[in-house]
């Protein structure tokens, strides 16, 4: 399989301050790689540095086999970037702002006709190619977006956060969209906040505090040692929706629970191996809370993402303080 993006040991520092720290990340070809992070922890500093905007301070990066640092301009004529900032021309209309996004690549007469409608029956925005950009929904000005960010045919394309704000209806289908380009052959980079993009990602990779915490399929990532604790599993505790906060509470304050998450009306816990449901249900309901459900559970990516947070929180602090606990949280 054909490696697409190659970055090896890769940090930037701004000042004294490290936005990313020694980063690996290998994507091949066709992939949609889901990038995840708390605000701050290096996602789009990352992707700058992808797209040749910005020098790594160390390591090196390859995209479709150029060195990003040396060949900025012939990588960004192979890439597509989807900024985090909305990056269209709100007074221009659509079919002005496809335009102008193939002008800045050199494309003209049949070729950029033929991307353009090209750009416009993927993304299903014929009806509204007379609108100015301004006037879109959020939904469709990332249509637009992601239409003109494939203008020059980039095999490559990076989104930096491209559902943020947008109504679930059209994350799905820019989703879809981004499904459909991977079938092309074309690989994805994708920043994203939402849980359920993460599970529909080939791999995904989960960035804390500028480091790369874990890379790997969604399935992957649910098995890894600190998610899966010896002597320890998961549950998913389900009450009346009136008890779901004090089910927490309760699990919390117990010795042999190692965490718990309210999800919906559920709480998921990790609990000892030695308390059984029925145990833990009796339990529960001498403390006046009425189990409807419990259930053994897979962790869930956030269950990944949180155990990994915390783990990297608790070496913080133990760095500090030798004697930090090591209990799973
Ligand atoms: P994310 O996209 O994950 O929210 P960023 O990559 O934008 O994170 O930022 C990572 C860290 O680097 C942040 O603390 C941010 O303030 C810092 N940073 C980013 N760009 C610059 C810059 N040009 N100068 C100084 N600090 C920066
Ligand atoms: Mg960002």
């Amino acid at each position: 399989m054909e490696l697409v993006i190659d970055v090896q040991g890769v940090s930037r520092k701004f000042g004294d301050f490290y936005a990313l720290k020694n980063v690996d990340l290998k994507v091949h070809k066709g992939m949609v790689f889901g990038l995840l992070g708390p605000n701050g922890s290096g996602k789009s500093t990352l992707i700058r540095i992808l797209c040749g905007l910005l020098a790594p301070s160390e390591g090196h990066a390859r995209v479709l086999g150029l060195d990003v640092a040396k060949q900025g301009e012939e990588v960004r004529r192979h890439i597509g970037y989807m900024s985090q900032k909305f990056a269209l021309y709100e007074d221009l209309t659509v079919h002005e702002n496809l335009d102008f996004y193939a002008r800045i690549y050199g494309l003209t007469g049949e070729r950029l006709r033929r991307r353009r409608a090209a750009a416009i029956e993927l993304t299903h925005i014929g009806p509204y190619v007379d609108r100015r950009a301004g006037q879109l929904s959020g939904g469709w000005k990332q249509r637009l977006a992601l239409g003109s960010a494939l203008m020059h045919e980039p095999e490559v394309v990076f989104l930096d956060e491209p559902t943020a704000g947008i109504d679930p209806v059209a994350r799905r289908e820019l989703w879809d969209l981004l499904f459909m380009l991977a079938a092309q052959g074309i690989t994805l980079l994708v920043t994203t906040h939402y849980m359920d993009e993460a599970e529909r990602c080939g791999e995904v990779g989960y960035l804390y505090m500028s480091k790369m915490l874990a890379i790997g399929t969604p399935d992957q990532l649910k098995t890894i040692a600190e998610v899966n604790p010896p002597g320890w599993r998961r549950v998913e505790v389900e009450t009346a929706a009136t008890q779901t906060a004090p089910a927490l509470a309760w699990l919390r304050a117990q010795p042999f629970c190692g965490g718990a998450t309210i999800f919906g009306q559920s709480v998921h816990a990790l609990i000892k191996t030695d308390v059984d449901d029925r145990e833990l249900t009796k339990a529960l309901g001498k403390s006046n809370i009425v189990v409807t459900s419990l259930r053994p559970i897979a962790p869930s990516l956030e269950d990944v993402f949180v155990t990994l947070t915390e783990k990297a929180a608790r070496d913080v602090a133990g760095a500090s303080s030798p004697s930090a606990a090591a209990e799973p949280q």
